[in-house]
């Protein structure tokens, strides 16, 4: 569907001068506007972006342009700018606007990437198909009529319908990895701890994490280099060196070794195409020289119970500050502080969000914290050991993004179970806190899937070298669709 340039691409034009940012921005906000349709931005952000554009056309005139010079990239909406609007695409925080940046935002900026606007996502990102948001569903830019998946699904489209290079979107239990599976684009979800989450809205904040969506590797490697990194306002993030990702993607033909988990190809749910086709991929791999070995697994049906489980109970927590007093909507009809809590919070939130926060609000309640909470917290730890463990043996594990290609958008609004186990290959890395990429691999019926891959933690530059490699064998290219 895009017809967009990488940013990789076009990188030496742009700072050759050949051509402006302004006019790259100009055209974008543009494209933008015509694809309305498709509810995939909130905001354009119009002035800001296009005074940036200028700035930075004049800064590579003077010689002093950052390393993302012309980079135009998308924020979703539950990622902070200063004096812009930042909505988690909620009622409750509708008119919000940030009183600061995020680390990302800033970081970004700095190196003279343009943030051209916010994203629609599910709201409060919680959601598996971006029908959550107070603002209506986001269309597949491959196939209006379906889901290009959730919470980040404005952020994949943004990226699959050629409206920006990169998108920044937050992936909590696969919010990034299932949306790219479900519109042909990458997406990375970095190790717990190795992007900043200040100015990220808080979901879950044990398996929060910000990372990019994009249609080109060294793209996605070069923001990665950028929004990396400790962090004195996130004490959850670590600040370890960040190698020179962007240096270090390579087609070197490595033996690599790999595991695929017996349980996740023999799930019921996954689709016959997904299948076949990550075991083609499997086989040429082995027949490439590979290493690739079947793991037993056996915590499959444990993982989107304990997600649901620790995610909402911290999500009942993050949210009790949306209050009516601190932040964003006061029902009109408040007359006390007990009316002005409850009415605020009823009319604010949506039922998915209402939902998740009264399910949170029980698992932690007195007589049932430990049968739940405290349950899911050991079970978390059993799954991150025995992932760690298979990541002792091996550099990673493979497997689908997702069970099957995106679904029809309304296909599955009454049946929060099944929409829940839309995540079931992809909680795991957040689980475990480790980094995770989905590729574009094939399409089935016209729409594409993702494979999956999780690495080591803080290994990032293994993981996306690896992808790198993949996707430029053969094997990879023949089915993968470009999106
Ligand atoms: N789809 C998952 C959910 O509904 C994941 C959300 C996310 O990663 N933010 O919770």
């Amino acid at each position: 569907m895009t017809k967009l340039d990488s940013f990789s691409n076009i990188r030496e034009r742009l700072l050759k001068g050949e051509l402006k940012v302004f006019d790259l921005c100009k055209d974008l906000i543009e494209e933008i506007r015509s694809k309305n349709d498709f509810n995939i931005f909130l905001e354009i952000f119009e002035t800001s972006a296009l005074e940036k554009a200028k700035e930075v056309d004049k800064k590579v005139q003077e010689g002093s342009a950052g390393s993302l010079a012309g980079m135009i990239v998308s924020i979703k909406d539950n990622i902070c700018y200063k004096g812009h609007t930042v909505s988690s695409s909620s009622h409750i925080l509708e008119s919000f606007e940030s009183l600061f940046s995020s680390t990302v935002v800033d970081r970004l900026l700095a190196e003279d990437a343009i943030i051209i606007g916010r994203t629609n996502c599910d709201e409060f990102a919680m959601g598996s198909s971006n029908e959550n948001s107070f603002f209506g569903p986001v269309k597949n830019p491959l196939n209006p009529a379906k889901t290009p998946g959730g919470s980040s699904g404005g952020a994949a489209a943004s990226v699959a319908a050629g409206l920006c290079h990169i998108a920044l979107g937050s992936d909590t239990g696969g919010s990034i990895r299932q949306p790219a599976s479900f519109t042909g684009t990458i997406g990375l979800k970095p190790t717990y701890g190795r992007v900043s989450r200040h100015g990220l809205v808080a979901y879950s904040s044990s398996m929060d994490q910000i990372g990019p969506l994009g249609t080109d590797l060294r793209d996605i490697a070069l923001v990665m280099e950028v929004i990396s990194g400790g962090d004195e306002f996130d004490s959850t993030c670590s600040s370890r060196l960040v190698p020179k990702y962007s240096a270090s993607l390579s087609t070197e033909k490595k033996k690599y070794k790999l595991a695929f988990l017996d349980s996740h190809l023999n799930h019921e749910g996954l689709s016959k195409e997904v299948k076949s086709r990550t075991e083609e991929l499997i086989n040429s791999l082995k027949e490439e020289g590979h290493e690739v070995e079947v793991e037993k697994f056996d915590l499959l049906d444990q993982l989107v119970p304990i997600y649901q489980v620790i995610s909402t109970a911290e999500a009942s927590s993050n949210l009790a500050r949306y209050d009516g007093i601190h932040f964003g909507h006061r029902s009109k009809e408040a007359t006390d502080l007990y009316t002005t809590y409850v009415k605020s919070r009823t009319e604010g939130f949506g039922k998915e969000v209402k939902r998740r926060i009264m399910l949170g609000t029980y698992v932690l309640s007195e007589g049932y914290y430990d049968a739940y909470f405290g349950k899911a917290q050991k079970v978390r730890r059993l799954v991150k050991d025995r992932t760690n463990e298979i990541l002792d043996k091996f550099d990673f594990i493979i497997s689908p993004t997702t069970p099957h290609t995106a679904f029809d958008l309304g296909a599955q609004t009454d049946d929060p179970i099944k929409m829940y186990l839309e995540d079931i290959f992809t909680v795991q890395a957040n689980l475990a806190g480790i980094p995770s990429i989905s590729l574009p691999l094939g399409e089935s019926d016209h729409m594409p899937f993702g494979i999956q891959l999780m690495g080591k933690s803080f290994e990032e530059q293994e993981l996306m070298s690896f992808s790198n490699y993949l996707i430029n064998t053969a094997a990879f290219k023949s089915a993968a669709i470009q999106p």
